[in-house]
């Protein structure tokens, strides 16, 4: 049952003996829980799956996986484990679809819940002038896509990839080329149904007991798991036209993205990409995207120059074709792409939605699906995002990417500031995701180290530069790092996990608070 691989970078972090009296107590325990009558089971050997995760570089192996059939199936696990205080060492971690980065939902010795296991319960759709669905925390989002169409309706805000489940994303942000617009999902969410740290089942909304719900949106898992949510839904549409432009300067790039989000009669996405001098599957995994007019594309030469592509979406129905294109010729007419590289692509709404799961596949058939992705985000304000470009762009992977680099800003004025997500302090501050993916055994430019490192010079300038920068999906291993990427909400963070988890049981991969025994 070793885990193939541990890297414990975490130094003020200490694990249990895995023989210690303790831990064994409390296993046996959990054994005469299971005796005690739960709807789901746990299984205490074969968790290999559990220690793993899409980052595929932190393997912690727990000592059990809960896959729960019900919410009382959480709920007195938690409670058992709270009950039993100091003299228990288990802590406790949700896992959605294990695509943290880091070993976010694992739980080092500890009980692992199985997210998806609750997907049983039903969706629930309600239709009227404000229409929602119930799901349950551990459902996929494109599950919730198929399921919600039925209904001629669909989320307002997605990600990038819709195999992920509603409580890992609301537990983060979840934002994709809509969040200009409607904000991240977790402005889009009505009601959440939480199992604190204590094993209290509550429901809460920004009007009954507010205080959790803000909390555990964002809240990386710290105050209560999500078995369910109530997302809000809009009309969907049909089509989408796709469309992809490209720019040579990142000045000319920056300024048509901004302008793009700061109007309400825009496109209804917007994003954007770096195309730094490589090909290759690996650093072009994202496009699905195959425009109409592919010979225009061969002709554009880009003589080795770094290029940024601004990605935009409409949405249409058939029968508004028309008023469609004319609408975004206007808007192509007020861009400053180079002229000749504008590609273009009709699809179906939930081909365009679904694009990345393509790629997935794609990559899956030549086993380059499961190899280690030390992934970074970044928001960037406004203002610095130029010197962020041409430091990182110009100098450090001025010749190289391992992956594709995401770059688009969203308005802050969208995002509601009582959940606990921190972005910079800027009204529009922008999105730069360096995907990358390294060779298993590759200790040259496509390797773990040298990509590490190269994000560690990223991270490194951002703060000698004092850009002002926060981390998406954040990735820290010290408490002093915690605190000072909370800034001042860290103390209402401190406050919240002392009234909702007071005993630190939950989301120990997150590696924030260490659970007192
Ligand atoms: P997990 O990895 O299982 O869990 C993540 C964290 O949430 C853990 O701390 C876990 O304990 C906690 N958690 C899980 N379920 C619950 C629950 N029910 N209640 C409370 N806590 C819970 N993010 C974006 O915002 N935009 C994107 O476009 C985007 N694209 C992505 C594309 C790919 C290919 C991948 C791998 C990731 C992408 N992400 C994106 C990041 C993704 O949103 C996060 O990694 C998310 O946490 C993954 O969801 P999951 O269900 O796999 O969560």
């Amino acid at each position: 049952c070793t885990p193939d691989r541990i890297i414990n970078l975490c130094s003020n972090h200490s694990f249990a003996n895995p023989t210690s009296p303790q831990l064994l107590n409390s296993t046996n325990t959990l054994s005469s829980l299971e005796t005690d009558g739960l709807d789901g089971y746990f299984s205490f050997e074969n968790n290999q799956h559990a220690a793993k995760d899409f980052g595929n570089i932190y393997h912690f192996l727990p000592s059990a996986v809960l896959y729960p059939k019900s919410v009382p199936d959480i709920s007195t696990t938690i409670r058992h484990i709270f009950d039993m205080g100091s003299a228990s060492e288990l802590t406790v971690a949700a896992r959605g679809h294990g695509h943290s980065l880091q070993g976010q939902a694992q739980a080092h010795q500890g009980i692992v819940i199985n997210m998806e296991s609750l997907q049983g319960l039903e969706m629930q759709v309600h239709t009227g002038e404000m229409p929602y669905v119930d799901v349950s925390g551990g459902e996929l989002w494109i599950n919730i896509l198929h399921e919600t169409l039925k209904h001629g309706l669909a989320p307002k805000s997605w990600t990038d990839y819709l195999h992920l489940t509603v409580g890992g994303t609301l537990s983060n942000a979840g934002i994709s080329g809509q969040a200009f617009r409607h904000g991240p999902q977790i402005n889009n969410v009505y009601q959440l149904e939480i199992v604190t740290g204590k094993g209290e089942v509550v429901t809460c909304s920004a009007k009954q007991n507010a205080d959790l719900f803000y909390a555990v949106l964002g809240g990386l898992g710290q105050f209560g798991i999500i078995t369910q949510a109530r997302i809000s839904l809009e009309p969907a549409p049909k089509m989408a036209k796709w469309i992809r432009v490209l720019y040579s300067e990142f000045s000319i790039f920056s300024h048509d993205q901004e302008n793009l989000i700061s109007s309400e009669n825009s496109f209804d996405y917007i994003e954007g990409f770096v195309i730094i001098n490589r090909t290759g599957l690996l650093n072009n995994w994202r496009t699905s995207f195959s425009p109409k007019d592919p010979l225009q594309a061969n002709q554009f030469n880009s003589d080795g120059r770094t290029l940024y592509c601004l990605e935009m979406v409409k949405y249409f129905n058939p029968d508004e074709a028309k008023a469609m294109n004319q609408s975004i010729e206007n808007l192509l007419s007020q861009l400053s792409y180079i002229p000749s590289t504008l590609f273009q692509s009709e699809v179906s709404y939930v081909e365009f939605l679904d694009r990345v799961h393509v790629s997935e596949k794609k990559l899956q058939a030549k086993g380059l699906w499961e190899v280690p992705h030390p992934w970074l985000n970044l928001l960037i304000p406004k203002s610095r995002i130029s010197e962020f470009a041409e430091v990182v762009f110009g100098n450090i992977l001025a010749d190289t990417s391992n992956g594709p680099i995401l770059i688009y800003p969203v308005n802050q004025s969208k995002w509601n500031n009582r959940t606990s997500l921190v972005t910079p302090d800027e009204d529009v501050f922008y999105l730069v995701a360096f995907l990358s993916s390294a060779m298993p055994s590759s200790t040259g430019r496509d390797g773990l180290g040298h990509i590490l490192t190269q994000n560690k010079r990223i991270l490194d300038f951002c703060a000698t530069a004092q850009l002002g920068m926060k981390q998406y999906l954040p990735q820290y291993n010290k408490q002093e790092e915690w605190r000072a990427h909370f800034g001042s909400q860290w103390e209402i963070f401190v406050q919240r996990k002392s009234a909702y988890d007071p005993l630190a049981i939950l989301a120990p991969g997150q590696r924030i608070f260490q659970k007192a025994i």
